[in-house]
């Protein structure tokens, strides 16, 4: 047998390292704005044609290189930033892999222009897949200006993968918004297509903030500072008024350097906790400063994913730190959870006159008065959104007059999509009688069984039930979808639009139909037969959330993350009034499932008081 393992060629290893650190024209601008930043620049000029694709012009007038340096800068694992295994432990530059402009160079015509300060002339290079095709002396200035142009044109199959130009675009911005956050002293300018996008002067952080994100921002932050010995904490988060549905404004730096954390990022939320109602996201600009040595950014390729040695007590601080600033700026709680947008501002309501709140009470109301009779089968996990807002259902009550005995039943308030019931459901023998079942504070259902008495928690049960029946179908691919009469069109960020992307496949097993996953909205057009429409885009939500905030190696399955997410927010709620019927189903579907005692995240789901438990409270 001859020998057949041989080592690649230096461009064929460039090109699968340029891989990894190219993914799109946003890598690129990355890459380049660090290096201009570790080369001690002030001014950061960055040009783009066509999102980047046509081309990515940087220019600094940062140190410069020497004219061999300038070759060298594209050989890979060229780097003047680390010499020894040590310096890893104490960096402070962004870049230290020495493979950006290599990695480049393999996949675009790269052109550099650069001088140092102390010289009279400088350089210029061209570089076209890994291969030098020029090189002469040019009178430059002060600086370095790389320009790459035609990204991937070797490997068409990457070329026809970029997305459209706004996609391709928005991903520049965000990282362009990273690092002029991360370095406000720096004066950064972009062009796109010839049009000023940003012109950010030298300026303080929250300068820096407002300049990008426009002079509103400015009254919304409230200022984070603590330090301690092993960290220092500053920076702004949002008033919890200006949370949002999407993750947009969250940014946190590790010594100066752009992270995603989610572990930290759960730190953020739960100091929201109270707050902000837990389907919107807080908005923050957390700089963090540590010991170099006590973190490892090393990890990943883009390194965008950082380990700390001390995870948990960076967590506690920064969960009370900012609980603090949040309570020393006197940040009421925010109790009005069902306001529609999270944007309006208190101020529009300064001047209108007060109104003082009435209370209506209907003298008719009798609790005990049997449920009238209902125009249609229904259960529960088909209701309205309306019954989100249950609480309400005791307010107004004169507004009953369809209710000819004078009676107020909440279900009377309730919509039923019943149209959408799949006939199959109360065909069931029921092991529970519904006559021996009823509901106390909207909450358990209360059953006798022969040794005493069962409570059954109405919501968790309805989320391990939900929790089985998803999980089969995302294992056997046999979700069953209802079509949508109209499709519905949600809106996403960008971020959770990626997110939704990668679990597309398994949304669909649970039932999901999609149409065109666009830029910033997913056109929907069938959703799981036990999912209300109206709570479609919620479900979403708070299932892009629960992934984001996964804490690593938490031992759990994409598929059962997924799941226990989307059983826990279709589940009822606790609150909402179940007719005998329906607790009759939930009973019955429940000693159905596998496990029926133990909700998917592992509370109890039933409880028994038997005969003696209650003896001895007559003692
Ligand atoms: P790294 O940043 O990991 O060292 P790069 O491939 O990004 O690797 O850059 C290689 C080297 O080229 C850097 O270490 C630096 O010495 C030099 N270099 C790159 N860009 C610039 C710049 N804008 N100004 C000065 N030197 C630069
Ligand atoms: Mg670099």
């Amino acid at each position: 047998m001859p020998d057949i393992i041989q080592l690649l060629p230096d461009h064929v290893a460039n090109q699968i390292a340029a891989g990894e650190v190219v993914q799109r024209p946003a890598s690129v601008v990355k890459e380049l704005l660090e290096n201009a930043i570790d080369a001690k620049s002030t001014v950061i000029t960055l040009v783009l044609k066509d999102a980047g694709k046509t081309l990515i012009q940087v220019t600094d007038n940062g140190t410069g290189m020497s004219p061999a340096d300038a070759l060298l800068s594209f050989e890979r694992h060229a780097t003047s930033k680390i010499k020894i295994a040590e310096d890893l432990f104490k960096l402070n530059t962004k870049g230290f892999r020495g493979e950006a402009l290599a990695s480049i160079a393999a996949i675009a015509h790269v052109s550099l222009k650069t001088k140092q300060h102390d010289q009279q002339i400088g350089t210029k290079i061209n570089v076209e897949g890994n291969k030098v095709v020029g090189q002469e002396q040019a009178v430059v200035p002060e600086g370095t200006t790389i320009a790459v142009k035609n990204l991937f044109f070797n490997i068409p199959a990457r070329r026809n993968f970029l997305k459209s130009n706004p996609v391709e675009t928005r991903h520049i911005i965000d990282e362009f918004h990273r690092v002029a956050l991360a370095h406000p002293s720096i004066a950064f300018t972009m062009t796109h297509n010839d049009d000023l996008v940003f012109n950010l002067p030298t300026s303080n952080v929250r300068q820096r903030i407002v300049n990008i994100f426009g002079s509103k921002t400015n009254e919304k932050l409230v200022p984070v500072a603590e330090t301690t010995d092993i960290l220092k904490i500053d920076g702004f988060v949002l008033k919890p008024d200006f949370a949002k549905k999407s993750r947009g404004q969250q940014f946190f730096f590790v010594n100066d350097r752009f992270i995603k954390s989610p572990y930290l990022n759960h730190a953020v939320n739960a100091a929201f906790e109270g707050l902000i109602k837990p389907s919107l996201h807080p908005g923050y600009f957390l700089f963090l400063e540590v010991d170099p040595k006590s973190i490892d950014i090393n990890i990943h390729p883009t390194k965008t994913e950082i380990k700390f040695d001390d995870e948990h007590a960076l967590y506690a601080m920064v969960r009370a730190t900012i609980k603090h600033s949040l309570g020393q700026f006197s940040i009421a709680p925010v109790l009005d959870f069902n306001r529609e947008s999270s944007l309006d501002t208190p101020y529009d309501y300064s001047n209108k006159p007060p109104v003082s709140p009435t209370i209506d009470v209907d003298r008719d109301f009798n609790p005990f008065s049997a449920t009238p009779k209902q125009k249609n089968i229904d259960f529960p996990y088909k209701r309205d959104k309306d019954t989100a807002h249950w609480d309400s259902l005791y307010v107004g009550l004169n507004d009953t007059q369809d209710n000819t005995d004078g009676s107020y039943s909440p279900e009377t308030h309730l919509t039923f999509e019943s149209e959408q019931v799949t006939g199959s459901l109360f065909e069931e023998q029921s092991p529970v009688s519904a006559q021996l079942t009823f509901q106390l504070q909207n909450k358990y259902i209360i059953s006798p069984i022969k040794s005493g008495m069962m409570v059954i928690h109405q919501h968790l049960a309805h989320q391990r039930i939900l929790y089985e029946e998803l999980l089969k179908n995302i294992t056997v691919h046999q979700g069953v979808s209802q079509q949508l009469l109209f499709p519905l069109e949600l809106p996403f960020s960008i971020p959770d639009m990626q997110v939704l992307q990668k679990i597309q496949e398994q949304l669909e097993h649970t039932g999901f139909v999609f149409g065109a996953f666009g830029e910033d909205t997913l056109s929907i057009t069938g959703i799981p037969v036990a999912l209300v429409e109206s709570q479609a885009s919620m479900v979403l939500e708070q299932l892009i959330q629960d992934i984001m905030d996964e804490v690593p190696d938490a031992g759990f399955s994409q598929n059962d993350l997924l799941v226990r997410s989307m059983a826990k927010s279709m589940a009822i709620k606790t609150g909402v009034a179940l007719n005998s019927k329906e607790r009759e189903h939930l009973v019955n579907q429940l000693f159905m499932c596998k496990e029926p005692s133990i909700s998917p995240s592992n509370q109890a789901v039933i409880i028994t008081l038997d005969a003696n438990d209650l003896d001895k409270k007559f003692k």
